[in-house]
């Protein structure tokens, strides 16, 4: 068995939306920072370690599968100093504690906010006699199962507080994606009926467009880290700012929030504003989820300035039947939403940048819209199934992430009658079917 001081491992746990995987990934960065040894794998030979999980609570089985990695940590490493945070040590810290166990294992438990972690695994790698000198690795994981991914298309990705990550798979967030995920907002104003999140993330709150940018740069042409961070050699030239993106080895950096259409960059500007300052960087990007309501003929036309810009687009629908909308507290309609997609298409349908050998080169494709739905809502009854089946067929996403709806203790809508799980389980699946046979058309 390898000796943990040897090793020099720090393990990084993340469960759930690309604004938790942003959030670990710069924990990751500022450890690398103060000369702690970052790995995106667990290893698997080293004991001892240090852990950080950043928990996920969107739905019930999101939540136990934070406490099974927990579980899963103590009995893979019995003397295992464990940090979590997160959306579920948010909304029920206890379940991390003594009762199940894990008393002896958990040091500390962050909630949403994850100012301190990097300073208390600094505390503890330094803090001498009391916790001696603690390996520590790093590793992503994308765990978040309870999505079930249908019609084409890779991995795929989150929104606003119903974050989608294909189902069961761990990814090498920045590794295998060659993605780099930035996170320039948190919390929601809104309270759609169904959701925790904007209750344990709390109010919207943005990063400036100037930080952001300069933390972009520092990632994408700071040689340094990329190197630590990714274990790849830099091309020379991606440290130049006036080499394009296409002839550098370039990461697509994913503007990621957990409501990004309330961004405020600061004096009056906004999402677009943002988008028009990451593109002066040269480095391709991309959206993450999008609440429809963003996206006017006014946005579009400021994107499409945007050479640099990745057409795909994810937007987070919830259902197709208005009156299920309405009651979990959505902002647009089925026709507005509609429209949106029409724009988007009319918009970025096969632009000749969509067929360039280069976007294979940073796991790019041409145009796609995606989107997530949530069934077995307490208000889809029959009917408004069918309307939602009838809208998925008429609109012919690319990709869907179907979510069965999971009750949350606090939420609106766990007060409601719920339906049948059985009834859940058949309409998830005639959606998979109708998806299905949309894409083969
Ligand atoms: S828009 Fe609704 S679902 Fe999205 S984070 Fe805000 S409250 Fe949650």
């Amino acid at each position: 068995m390898a000796n943990v001081i040897e090793c020099g491992m720090v393990t990084i746990l993340t469960l759930g939306c690309r604004t938790n995987q942003a959030e670990s990934d710069k924990i990751g960065r500022e450890l690398q920072a103060r000369g702690v040894s970052v790995f995106f794998k667990l290893q698997e030979n080293c004991l001892g370690g240090i852990y950080v999980i950043n928990t996920c609570a969107v739905t019930g089985v999101a939540e136990r599968k934070s406490r099974y990695e927990v579980s899963k940590i103590v009995k893979h490493d019995k003397d295992a100093k464990i940090i979590v945070a997160g959306c579920a040590s948010a909304n029920n810290e206890g379940q991390f504690g003594a009762l199940n166990g894990f008393g002896k294992n958990v040091m500390r438990v962050f909630g949403t906010d994850k100012g301190g972690i990097v300073e208390y695994v600094m505390e503890l790698i330094t803090g001498g006699g009391k916790y001696g000198n603690y390996a520590i690795s790093c590793m992503l994981y994308d765990i978040h199962n309870t999505s079930i991914q249908i019609g084409r298309g890779e991995e795929e990705s989150d929104c606003d507080g119903v974050d989608g990550v294909k189902a069961g798979v761990m990814t090498d967030i920045g590794v295998k994606t060659r993605q780099v995920f930035m996170n320039v907002q948190n919390g929601c104003d809104n309270r759609c009926t169904f959701c925790i999140v904007s209750t344990l993330r709390g109010k919207s709150v943005s990063r400036p467009i100037e930080e952001v940018i300069e933390e972009i740069r520092e990632l994408v042409y700071d040689s340094s880290s990329y190197q630590v961070n990714r274990n790849e050699k830099v091309d020379e030239e991606a440290i130049d700012n006036e080499q394009k993106w296409k002839n550098a080895n370039a990461k697509l950096v994913v503007i990621t929030g957990i409501n990004l259409s309330m961004y405020d960059g600061g004096n009056g500007r906004g999402l677009v504003d943002l988008c028009l300052a990451v593109n002066e960087l040269g480095v391709p990007f991309r959206l993450s989820s999008l609440y429809s309501n963003v996206i006017t003929s006014a946005f579009i036309n400021d994107l499409k300035k945007c050479e640099n810009f990745v057409p795909m687009f994810h937007l987070s629908l919830q259902s197709g039947s208005d009156k299920v909308l309405k009651s979990m507290g959505r902002r647009y309609t089925t026709q507005e939403f509609e429209e949106v997609v029409e724009l988007l298409r009319d918009a970025f349908v096969l632009p000749v940048d969509c067929t360039r050998d280069d976007n294979e080169k940073v796991g790019m494709k041409k145009f796609e819209v995606t989107a997530d739905i949530i069934i077995g809502f307490p208000t889809e009854g029959d009917e408004e199934f069918r309307e939602t089946l009838d809208f998925v067929k008429r609109v012919n996403f690319d990709n869907l992430h179907v979510f069965p709806y999971s009750p949350r203790k606090g939420t609106v809508a766990a007060l409601w009658k719920q339906i049948t799980q059985s009834v859940v389980k058949a309409r998830v699946e005639e959606l998979r079917q109708v998806q299905a046979n949309n894409r083969i058309l």
